[in-house]
């Protein structure tokens, strides 16, 4: 893994400050750079938002951030937007990761460079740098806590001696089939747990193993809530119990946490072990009450630092520094990335990772 504090450095050291060449309207000179967000109703855009909106004002640029609900048609005209305003940059995450090529056409032809934000812009060679955490890493994390909490391996997936041998029932969620990264996540838990499931200590009573069953369009909780009802009344009414859910993010884990409590699970011995992703104020919450067991933690601060740093560089005429250039291919290209590190968090170390990094107060988690 790639240590957070060098990160930060290595994303302060590749943003060169702006605003110094006194006469306007050049590039790299605090010009309109337009940031676009999937949404509001997920905690971490807002967070991404805020924190990229920040890191380019510093340097002197003006912003001009959007969030599009989730709606494609929307993300769709706010990008255009930004390209009639005279935005000299794009950084955008993506809703679905296909459905921009015709906007970043445009953007091409006025010359605007465009950064992907977290998300993979897929089917355009009109993107230019990739910032995103290591997704594959992120998908065997969220397998390990999992395994981690059954007593089965430590956080790094290390098998633990005398585990106990199972046999244990688990169901998967993936995220959004139209974002790039739930393939990564999906593939990357999969890679770790198939051993379990062929060996017969992990057990998928309802034999949803795909990713196409285990899809959640949107990333949506409600929509994760009523499959895993669907997933309990049809495979557990038996009395048979649900030892673990892999969930791919925080919001999914919500809803399965809700569809659990409604089917009378309670907190204690027979509740599951469920894994998450972004750590949000109310699911940490819930690692810390015991709900959840784990999240995985992206510091978007860093994230917004790197791609901020990679827009202004390309307007500076300067090569953004990249450390992966073979893992994120967009089916036109090979996208030259940032890859920074991520950290599973459980209750143990909730202090360490997301208070003492000052990401939230003890105070908002309630410590
Ligand atoms: C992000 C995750 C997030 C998910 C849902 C993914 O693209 O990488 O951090 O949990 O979208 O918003």
């Amino acid at each position: 893994g790639i240590a957070a504090g060098a990160l930060a450095l290595t994303a302060c050291a590749g943003g060169t400050t702006a605003g110094g060449s006194g006469s306007g309207g050049g590039k790299g000179d605090g010009g309109l750079i337009g940031v676009a967000m999937p949404t509001k109703s997920s905690e971490r855009w807002i967070q991404d938002g805020n924190a990229v909106k920040k890191a380019l004002e510093d340097q002197g640029y003006k912003v001009d951030l959007q969030y599009a609900e989730d709606d494609i048609p929307t993300q769709v005209s706010q990008i255009e937007n930004m390209i009639t305003k005279g935005a000299e940059a794009l950084i955008v995450a993506s809703i679905d990761g296909t459905t921009l090529t015709e906007a970043l056409q445009n953007a091409a032809d006025a010359d605007i460079p465009v950064i992907a934000y977290d998300r993979l812009i897929k089917g355009t060679e009109n993107v230019d740098y990739y910032a995103t955490f290591d997704n594959q890493l992120v998908g065997n994390q969220q397998a390990w806590t999992v395994l981690n909490g059954l007593g089965l391996t430590d956080l790094e997936g290390k098998p633990v001696a005398d585990a106990p041998k199972g046999p244990f029932n688990i169901e998967l969620f993936a995220g959004s089939l139209d974002d790039n990264n739930a393939f990564f996540f999906f593939n990357g838990a999969m890679d770790v747990l198939k051993p379990y499931i062929e060996d017969g200590t992990l057990v998928v009573k309802s034999g949803q193993t795909s990713i196409e069953q285990a899809a959640t369009l949107r990333w949506d909780g409600e929509t994760a809530q009523s499959r895993m009802e669907d997933i309990l009344t049809a495979n557990y009414s038996d009395g048979t119990k649900v030892d673990a859910v892999l969930s791919p993010y925080d919001g999914i884990s919500r809803g399965i946490i809700s569809a659990l409590s409604d089917a009378g699970y309670s907190v204690g011995d027979e509740w599951p072990i469920i894994s998450g992703q972004d750590a949000e104020v109310d699911s940490v919450k819930a690692i810390l009450s015991g709900e959840q067991y784990a999240t995985i933690f992206k510091d978007t601060r860093e994230l917004a630092k790197v791609a901020a740093g990679m827009a202004v560089d390309v307007l500076n005429d300067e090569k953004p520094e990249v450390n992966d250039e073979k893992t994120y291919d967009n089916d036109v290209k090979v996208v030259p990335s940032y890859l920074l590190a991520p950290v599973p968090v459980v209750k143990d170390n909730v202090k360490s990772a997301l208070v003492d990094t000052g990401y939230w107060t003890a105070d908002e988690l309630g410590l």
